[in-house]
């Protein structure tokens, strides 16, 4: 596509970007900035047997102003010894609330360098925060080992630490572990010697200048793969035995190495990156400067149990977190204000990455389903700008959202589109130079953006970072004689939300046709009108799905649109599904709308338009749950999915597309909740014959067939499923066996699944996962919600400190009535911090979303549904 540089109106090209660039005074954060650490060095003594650990380090410090107080973070710790070069002695107050620890001299500490030296205890957890232990499974038993995750701010947690993103400093580690242990963290190892009694102190070299939350330290009986890329040591670090599974995820970090250092023009900056595999503790992964943690099924790779194309998930997750190596570690937001510019970054680059090393996975095309998320979240009263202030930690959580993540991912790749690949790459280039081991704010990218285009990025840019909700562009179409005139013009587009806030953006719309060949941008200020062909021609007008807008059009285009859906481009089709829904959903548009373009797309089999096939159809059946008119939806359901998957088939066949296989496990996944009989017979035969001959059934299909398999089990399936779970001691299948048996429709089952979620059995991560399981059953989500009332402080001490925040308010999105938003709104433990309350009014006005929905349209649904079925 190209771009045309439009003029821009004078009221908005006037109009400067709210926010400064990075200034390390005028950031936001709690500490002073009267003093500054420069170098910790850091020793640690961790007990994995008692989950505590000794610490004491000596801090370099640059003190501007004379103070007597040094304030800096801890939190679930105790102070035993503090001193300022001679000094000791001072007054330690720590306070909790706040997570600081304040040390008061007698005398005033003088500008200048200075030595503070601290010693502290500390306590290991068993949820994944801070220094946290993980237990798992192995074939000479279970085993522990100690890992860490300190995003957004728990570094505190680990060592007293000026524990915020601006106060960048050097790190050198040493630890005391077991003799047999191998000890990870950011940088290489510089000397180990064994202290006797079975253990050993291995020192680290010093890190460069960073922030307190990229600090990593993993432990236990591990082993370690490596390969040289270019000089730099790039290693798979596992639980002893499985680093063989880390080979595929070995060569995908080497080729993606090679790519950012070409790509940001700075070569990565330490000597060693590892991605370290760790069983349980957390669900994704952590960019730790050097040593990136994975859950350990997001990262390896075993070819007799994993489906061919968890390749594609274990690359982008790599890639994701390789980026924010440079964007994020070397380069770090100011302020949590700003976590967009790690995280939209991040995920606009693990995108970019896989079309450049793997275009036959289309990952744009594949990846319209992130997009669809963050829109459905930004359509809602309860959105937030891209760019919003961040008081507190609770509050630094609550923003790693869908907006931050695919909204800022989505905004990058329009950004990129608008000032054309060269000229935004020459932008990253000069911005990572220029803020190499430093931090920046949003305008200091736009501002490197706009030196290398000359494009005028903040003035489009900064309406969609700085003020929440979509664009909707309107389009007219009319005719002067055979020439086709469309007036478009722009308001804001929501949902559940009928008197907005007006606002206002610069659009790039994309002008297409239906073979998605002749296409322009410009920049819609406003109200403008395009030619468009000859009268009556199809047009899309977000062509290609680039754009981060959503386009209403009149009923004449929609129709032609409609009639012609076939000879569209598949992101064109799936854009036209997914835009038609949420228009739907907002009133905009009829309720057949949606049904006509479901019926033109049966047998489609590109997998991105079968997505947004398949998004319509489930929300439906969630709303339905409990309705006798359910079961006539879902035979609706099955007569739109099944001739794809009559002509895809159980089995691959050699010569088919490589999305196939994916597309078959969704097909079979979906028919099977949606009852199709005989998906669901096929698949209990199929696994009743893996349970003797696991090589009887491709590893493509174990996770599909595992779940059904799950969700209609009877009693001694059940049991076979957790016995499965109790015996692997491969991650990937213990969750799916777990998960599977905690599908299960059986109401005695699912109570028998809860209470596993009370043991420890299970890591406390996959305890979470557990009970959403559960929930996510229409039928037991009042079970699964009881359960958690009365379990809740249990839950809680297990879970850690984030539980109360998250945890109740996203189970009950899976209610989808007013009485139960107005239980959640009164549930005390989600509204107890700001952060909490955040996530709770987002999952409250999403169910009301659904409870209002539900009333308006399904029993229109219902009616079409009943004549779309008595149609011969
Ligand atoms: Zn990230």
């Amino acid at each position: 596509m190209t771009s045309l540089a439009v003029a821009l109106l004078p009221s908005v090209a006037g109009r400067v970007a709210a926010e400064p660039v990075f200034a390390f005074d005028s950031t936001p954060g709690k500490l002073p900035k009267t003093v500054v650490p420069t170098h910790y060095a850091l020793d640690l003594t961790p007990d994995l047997d008692k989950l505590s650990f000794a610490g004491s380090e000596v801090v370099d410090i640059e003190v501007t102003e004379p103070t007597a107080h040094l304030v800096l973070n801890a939190v679930d710790m105790t102070i035993d010894a503090a001193a300022v070069d001679d000094e000791a002695g001072p007054e330690i107050t720590l306070d909790a609330a706040a997570q600081t620890v304040t040390l008061a001299f007698p005398r005033p500490i003088t500008a200048g360098r200075h030595k503070l030296r601290l010693s502290f205890t500390g306590r290991i957890n068993r949820f994944g925060r801070g220094l946290f232990v993980v237990d798992y499974p192995t074939a000479e038993g279970r085993k522990r080992m100690i890992s860490s995750h300190l995003e957004p701010a728990d570094a505190r947690r680990i060592f007293p630490s000026w524990d915020e993103p601006a106060f960048k400093a050097s790190v050198a580690l040493t630890v005391t572990v077991p003799q047999a242990f191998l000890a990870v963290s950011n940088m290489p190892v510089t000397q180990e010697e064994s202290i006797g009694d079975g253990k050993k102190r291995v020192a680290f070299q010093p890190t460069p200048r960073m922030s307190s939350y990229l600090f990593v330290l993993a432990a236990g009986d591990l082993e370690r793969t490596t390969a040289d890329v270019g000089g730099i040591t790039v290693g798979v670090v596992a639980a002893r035995g499985k680093s063989v599974h880390g080979r595929y995820a070995l060569d995908a970090a080497g080729g993606l190495l090679r790519y950012f250092n070409d790509y940001f023009g700075v070569a990565y900056p330490l000597p060693k990156l590892d991605l370290i595999a760790v069983p349980g503790g957390f669900g994704g992964a952590m960019e730790n400067w050097g040593g990136i943690t994975f859950f350990e099924s997001r990262l390896l790779f075993d070819p007799a149990t994993s489906a061919s194309d968890a390749r594609r998930g274990i690359f982008s997750i790599i890639a994701h977190e390789m980026a924010h190596q440079w964007f994020g570690d070397l380069v770090t937001m100011a302020w949590w204000d700003n976590i967009w510019l790690n995280e939209g970054f991040a995920s606009w680059m693990q995108a970019k990455a896989a079309e450049a090393l793997h275009p036959e996975w289309q990952t744009w095309l594949n990846g319209n389903g992130f997009k669809q998320a963050a829109m459905s979240e930004d359509a809602r009263r309860t959105t937030h700008p891209i760019q919003q202030p961040i008081a507190n930690e609770t509050e630094a959580m609550a923003a790693f959202d869908s907006i931050t993540y695919a909204k800022g991912q989505a905004l990058i790749r329009m950004v990129e589109n608008y000032l054309g690949e060269d000229a935004f790459r020459a932008g990253i280039r000069a911005y990572m130079r220029q803020h190499a081991y430093s931090n920046t704010t949003t305008a200091d990218l736009w501002g490197a953006l706009q030196a290398a285009s000359g494009k005028p990025v903040a003035a489009v840019a900064s309406a969609y970072t700085e003020q929440g909700g979509i664009p909707l562009v309107v389009a007219q179409a009319s005719c002067a004689g055979d020439a086709q005139r469309i007036a478009i013009r722009q308001e804001r587009f929501t949902i559940h939300d009928p008197a907005p806030q007006p606002q206002r953006w610069q659009v790039p719309v994309a002008r297409g046709d239906v073979a998605g060949t002749s296409s322009e941008t410009l920049l819609l200020d406003g109200v403008a009108e395009i030619a468009a062909g000859r009268c009556g021609d199809p047009v899309t007008l977000n062509v290609g799905d680039v754009g981060y807008y959503r386009v209403q059009y009149d009923a004449a285009m929609l129709a032609a649109l409609t009639r012609s859906i076939d000879r569209l481009a598949p992101a064109d089709r799936a854009n036209l599904i997914s835009d038609t829904w949420a228009l739907i959903e907002a009133g905009r548009y009829p309720l057949a709308a949606i049904f006509d373009l479901l019926d033109r797309s049966i047998g489609d089999d590109n997998r991105a338009v079968v997505e947004q096939i398949m998004r319509p159809l489930s929300r439906i059946d969630h709303l339905q749950w409990g309705r006798p008119e359910r079961a006539a939806f879902q035979a609706y359901g099955r007569t739109v999915l099944r001739p794809l998957f009559d002509r895809i088939g159980w089995d691959a066949v050699p010569s088919e597309p490589i999305d196939h296989a994916l597309l078959r496990s969704r097909l079979i996944g979906m028919l099977g909740n949606f009852g199709d009989d005989e998906i669901i017979a096929e698949a209990k035969r199929r696994f009743a014959v893996f349970v003797k001959d696991p090589a009887s059934l491709s590893t493509e299909l174990r996770g599909t067939v595992t779940s059904l398999v799950g969700r209609y089990a009877d009693r001694a399936t059940y049991d076979t499923l957790l016995a499965l779970g109790r015996k692997t001691t491969n991650t990937d299948e213990r969750v799916r066996y777990y998960m599977a048996a905690a599908s299960a429709r059986d109401p005695a089952l699912a109570e028998e699944t809860l209470a596993i979620a009370l043991t420890d059995e299970l890591p406390t991560s996959l305890v979470g996962a557990l009970i959403s399981q559960v929930a996510s059953q229409g039928e037991h989500r009042d079970l699964a919600w009881s359960f958690v009332k009365a379990n809740f402080a249990a839950l809680a001490a297990k879970q850690g400190p984030s539980f109360q925040n998250n945890f109740p308010a996203n189970l009950m999105t899976n209610f989808t009535d007013a009485a139960h938003a107005a239980e959640l709104a009164s549930f005390a433990p989600a509204q107890a911090t700001s952060g909490g309350r955040l996530v709770a009014a987002r999952s409250y006005e999403r169910i009301m979303t659904d409870a209002d929905f539900s009333a308006q349209q399904l029993p229109a649904v219902d009616e079409w549904v009943k004549r779309r079925m008595a149609r011969p």
